[in-house]
């Protein structure tokens, strides 16, 4: 979609929403400002590059939009414009060749963030966008200007008239990284619906005793089975890996059940999960073992000559059950197929992978228009909407930011 006038859009926020959102307007050739309170974009974006970026996930569409839970009626249509597939043939474009692991999941072939931000913000660059760096958006001006603060002493606060905004502020979590959340407050005061930003994707805490925390923190408890009830009363079983911290649990299993943990302790002020520590054994297959005689060894060395239970999950066994369950034999079996843990808080908004919460899609056109705000648009993980790690995360933040400028095109178009 090309425009004949010239129109301009400011766009708010340099992630990969923004970011895509700027790639859009290009095309339709509209002039491109993108403002960003930090001295460079896509801070998030390379620190998910960090740990082997994830970008999308190869199953099918269905499956996929499934991932969203309850907003996958709002995402569903984004990742239809903008399939798992498309944006994969998009990397390719950039010149980044991606793989899929064994789990299905999407990596760059270098597994970094920084070679696909350098190609793309160069082709931003040389298509014309102007980035506008250490400028804070401060809301609206009385004649709805967007007002940025800025590091120039003469010109501290400037305003910018533009056709269209798009804003891509990005969550709450890792404010260090840009997106703080502070945006908040700024749409609320123009009567925007914004549900409290939580922690998604994140750690828990429990009480571990001083002794299990020091020896165990840091250590991963390899191949478990997660199992609690939600606040809807579904039990959900969950097998893979726990990292044990010093003041509770994370890790991949448990950012993958987050979103239901966090749930229950908000209505119960706790949750109980119960950990299988060998899948592979059923339950009287283990009863019989530590049932088995041992002579004068110790119930410590019994188990783990007679089922390689040693290491953290022998130390996490004598953490969680008592001195009789653990002398009994019996009970001791069972505890080892479902050890209640206790986890009493999400970790704070800040150390979370990615934030719940933000602007409610309610208050959304199917465009991404803020209905209250003609010409304002929405795109990222600012929207109401979370996921699991996987490449779920990028993957909407991607497809909405395409649908975002292309819904200021369509709103352009008609004006
Ligand atoms: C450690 C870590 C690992 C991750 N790994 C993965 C992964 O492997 N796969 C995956 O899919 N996702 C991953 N994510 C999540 C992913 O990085 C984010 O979901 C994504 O970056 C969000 O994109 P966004 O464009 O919506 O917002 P952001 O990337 O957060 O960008 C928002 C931008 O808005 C700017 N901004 C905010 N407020 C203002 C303001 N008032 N004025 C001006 N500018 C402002 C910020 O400076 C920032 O540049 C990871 C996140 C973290 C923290």
């Amino acid at each position: 979609m090309s425009l004949n006038k010239p129109f301009s859009v400011a766009i708010v926020g340099g992630g990969p929403a923004g970011l895509m959102a700027a790639e859009v307007l290009f095309q339709g050739g509209v002039k491109v400002d993108l403002f960003d309170a930090m001295p460079s974009v896509g801070r998030k974006f390379l620190m998910a590059g960090k740990g082997g970026m994830n970008i999308t996930h190869s199953e099918p569409l269905h499956a996929f939009a499934g991932r969203y839970g309850s907003r996958e009626k709002n995402i569903a249509p984004l990742l239809e414009s903008f399939t798992p597939e498309a944006l994969r043939a998009w990397i390719h474009a950039l010149g980044i060749e991606t793989f899929v692991g064994s789990s299905g999941r999407v990596f760059p072939r270098e597994m970094k963030a920084a070679p696909l931000l350098r190609a793309w913000l160069h082709r931003l660059r040389e298509a014309g966008v102007s980035f506008h760096m250490r400028h804070r958006w401060l809301g609206w001006d009385e004649h709805n200007a967007l007002r940025f603060a800025t590091p120039d002493a003469e010109n501290a606060e400037k305003l910018v008239q533009a056709d269209a905004v798009i804003l891509a502020l990005g969550g709450g979590s890792w404010a260090q990284l840009g997106s703080d959340g502070l945006w908040i407050p700024l749409l609320e005061q123009r009567g925007v619906s914004v549900a409290p930003l939580k922690p998604a994707n994140c750690g828990f805490d429990t009480h571990w005793s001083e002794h299990f925390s020091t020896r165990f923190a840091g250590e991963p408890l390899k191949t478990v089975v997660l199992s609690y009830t939600d606040i809807a009363g579904i039990e959900h079983r969950k097998q893979g890996e726990i990292m044990i911290t010093a003041g509770g649990i994370e890790g991949g299993l448990i950012y993958a059940l987050s979103a239901g943990l966090r749930d229950k302790i908000a209505e119960n002020g706790h949750v109980q999960i119960y950990l299988d520590l060998l899948p592979g054994k059923d339950e009287q297959l283990v009863i019989n073992e530590t049932a088995h005689p041992r002579g004068s060894r110790s119930m410590s060395s019994h188990l783990q000559s007679r089922l390689g239970i040693k290491g953290v999950k022998a130390g996490l066994l004598r953490e969680l059950v008592g001195v009789e369950v653990y002398a009994d034999p019996k009970r001791l079996g069972a505890a080892i197929k479902r050890l209640p843990l206790t986890l009493i808080a999400p970790r704070p908004l800040n150390e979370a992978i990615s934030s719940a919460g933000g602007v409610a899609f309610e208050t959304l056109d199917e465009q991404l228009m803020i209905r209250k705000l003609p010409g304002v648009f929405c795109a990222g993980e600012m929207l109401d909407w979370e996921a699991p790690t996987g490449g779920y995360l990028l993957t909407a933040c991607f497809a909405s930011g395409k649908a975002a400028g292309l819904g200021a095109l369509n709103w352009l178009k008609s004006r």
